[in-house]
């Protein structure tokens, strides 16, 4: 699959929590394809208590604007989603729901979250994942020091995003393609 925004270059692939995920080598983008924000959500979570803070209360927030950037699965302009109060950007697929995060905006996810004052509690969770025993991280050192903050950012997207926006996942289903 080639970067959405650099059209000629191969993703590589990273493997954080046993969740795989695909990122361009040149502007370290991450694209996180449907299934793989389902596999995030599907592993066994002890401490959702931390998912009740809602990072997109206000539905009627949302700005949905076309992007230049190009699916790696489809082919087709993805669209920029903005919640105005957060200041957080993702882009999506309307015909696949994956999800493309600039390296930027993956940054702001969690400075927003730690704003909020979950990330204490993240990072409880987190330490007890390594305790287990699980494989955590395979991938670029670039990455290594973000891995805590990597699972949450890929549980706020498939938790809360789309699931607890039902209305944001048709409205953005019904985009022109
Ligand atoms: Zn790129
Ligand atoms: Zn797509």
């Amino acid at each position: 699959m080639k970067c959405p925004i650099h059209q000629e270059q191969e993703m590589k692939k990273a493997m954080f929590y046993n969740t795989q995920v695909d990122y361009c080598p040149i502007c370290l983008g991450v694209w996180f394809s449907k299934d793989e924000l389902r596999q995030a959500k599907d592993q066994a979570d002890k401490t959702l208590q931390w998912l009740d803070v809602d990072l997109w209360e206000e539905p009627t927030k949302f700005q949905v604007s076309p992007t230049h950037k190009i699916c790696p699965q489809d082919f087709v302009p993805l669209y920029q989603i903005n919640y105005n109060h957060s200041q957080i950007k993702v882009d999506i697929c309307n015909s696949c729901f994956g999800i493309w995060l600039d390296r930027g905006e993956f940054k702001k996810i969690i400075s927003y979250l730690k704003q909020k004052k979950v990330d204490e509690i993240l990072h409880s969770y987190f330490k007890n994942l390594i305790e287990e025993g699980k494989e955590v991280f395979v991938g670029p050192e670039t990455f290594k020091e973000e891995v805590d903050d990597f699972i949450a950012v890929v549980k706020l997207l498939s938790d809360k995003l789309l699931v607890q926006h039902p209305s944001l996942a048709i409205f953005i289903a019904n985009l022109p393609k």
